[in-house]
């Protein structure tokens, strides 16, 4: 084993807000550490593997600022908290302009007024700690060690509050954490949206078992303790998986589902289906994606990834018809039941592949004017894209939460008949690594 110190300079942060040095010709990724910082770091050489470890800091950013939460450096939940909000936002303008500014000008990222306490769904993991005592909160970044959390800075302080009494409640119901290893024990996980605009709560109790001694006296304190709360779900998770909920769900308290206002529209909310985290930064978004659009009120729109139909839905009053697809089943479950409900005519939905299903349309040669799509981290494939260009709607708008896999995708369909009108950065994670753009591609031919 060889030992060397060295001081360097950070030249930029990566994907996962680690620091990115060069030593030798090679890339080195340090945690903690911002761009233009210089800092002593040790290289261990081990045979042939290298690793570096930060030593001491030397030049401090001007944008480094003391993490707000006592938990940063364990958790792997927020990964820029070191930095003050304005670096936060340089950071990810930069991050877009570096991976899209090739194909258009980049607007200025939307920001967050008050960029703490913005997520509405919660998730935390029971376990016990190494002197039994029960203890509920996030895994440790890259381990299945649970560290115990009472409260988090990005998320919704009423669900930290029920979470808080639950674990209080293990003791006095007689509950036992789940045991990964040994497969004892009852609760797993407790899952908790909210509405932000009706107030409504739901509270999913993952479970190991169905059997649930003293179920009727839990339900009544917990509702006693928080008359917030309007649904109470059991899921039961059997399985030796780190995926948070089973598949079989059964209500226990309320309607099984939670609602929210966004744009004007109410949705309802399931267990399962994908809804956007941050409310408040997602109708910033859709009103861009709309904006952009420049809608007449004669179009047939496809919204592709459409989860619970949110965009489609608030699209559908500015257009002449809406199709969305998804392939949730849950999720377009509520994307039928959400037209219904707000009374919206011209909205249709399938549970389809978005890939298959748009190779159908191109096939039918279908005539559409406007493509939304907003697919999941990893991005569209080359079927849907494909189909897509057959299909040459005049507008696309691209959403997407990985600029990455979107310049994959922008790629592509500026090579088959495409142009990059306009790209606009959200920032719909505070805290986080994590940044949403939003870009509009027009048809060459159009
Ligand atoms: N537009 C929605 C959801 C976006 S998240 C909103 O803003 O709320 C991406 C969605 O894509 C998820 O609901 C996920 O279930 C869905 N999805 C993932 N892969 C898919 C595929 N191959 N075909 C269709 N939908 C898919």
């Amino acid at each position: 084993m060889n030992k060397e110190r060295l001081k360097v300079k950070c030249i930029g942060i990566d994907e996962e807000g680690k620091g990115i040095v060069k030593l030798k010709g090679k890339e080195f990724h340090i945690a903690n550490l911002l761009e233009d910082e210089t800092a002593i770091i040790e290289v261990v050489k081990n045979k042939n593997v290298e690793t570096v470890k930060l030593i001491e800091m030397e030049e401090e950013s001007k944008y480094r600022v003391k993490p707000s939460c006592p938990y940063f450096n364990k958790c792997g939940g927020c990964q820029i908290q070191q930095m003050s909000y304005e670096g936060q936002s340089k950071f990810k303008q930069s991050k877009v302009e570096d991976l899209l500014g090739s194909f258009c000008k980049v607007n200025e990222i939307l920001t967050m007024e008050e960029p703490y306490y913005y997520r509405n769904k919660i998730h935390s993991t029971f376990s016990h700690d190494k002197k039994g005592q029960i203890i509920s909160g996030f895994y440790q970044e890259n381990t299945h060690d649970v560290i115990n959390i009472d409260r988090c800075i990005i998320q919704d302080s009423k669900a930290d509050e029920i979470i808080e009494t639950i674990k209080g409640f293990m003791k006095s119901f007689k509950m036992k954490p789940y045991d990964e290893d040994t497969k004892e024990g009852f609760l797993r996980h407790v899952l908790i949206k909210r509405g932000f605009s009706t107030g409504q709560v739901m509270v999913v109790l993952v479970v190991a078992s169905k059997i649930f001694p003293g179920k009727n006296n839990y339900i009544k304190a917990l509702i006693k303790k928080h008359p917030e709360i309007s649904t109470i779900i059991m899921n039961i998770n059997n399985r030796k998986t780190s995926v948070v909920l089973g598949n079989e769900e059964i209500v226990l308290y309320g309607k099984g589902y939670i609602e929210d206002i966004l744009c004007g529209v109410k949705f309802q909310i399931s267990a399962k289906s994908f809804y956007q985290v941050n409310p408040i930064q997602t109708e910033v978004l859709y009103n861009k994606a709309i904006e952009m659009a420049k809608l007449k009120g004669n179009e047939t729109v496809i919204d592709a990834y459409c989860g619970i139909g949110t965009i489609a839905l608030i699209v559908s009053r500015k257009v002449k018809n809406v199709i969305g697809v998804e392939v949730n089943k849950d999720a377009i479950k509520d994307a039928i039941k959400n037209a219904k409900q707000n009374n919206i005519k011209n909205a249709y939905f399938y549970n389809d592949d978005a890939g298959d299903f748009m190779v159908k349309l191109a096939n039918e040669n279908k005539n559409i004017d406007l493509v939304i799509m907003d697919p999941p981290r990893s991005g569209s494939d080359e079927k849907f894209l494909s189909s897509l260009v057959k299909l040459s709607p005049a507008k696309v708008v691209y959403i997407s939460c990985n600029p990455v896999t979107q310049e994959r995708d922008l790629r592509y369909l500026v090579k088959n008949g495409y142009k990059v009108m306009e790209i606009q950065p959200v920032d719909m994670f505070p805290q986080t690594a994590h940044v949403e753009t939003c870009v509009l591609l027009s048809h060459k031919n159009s």
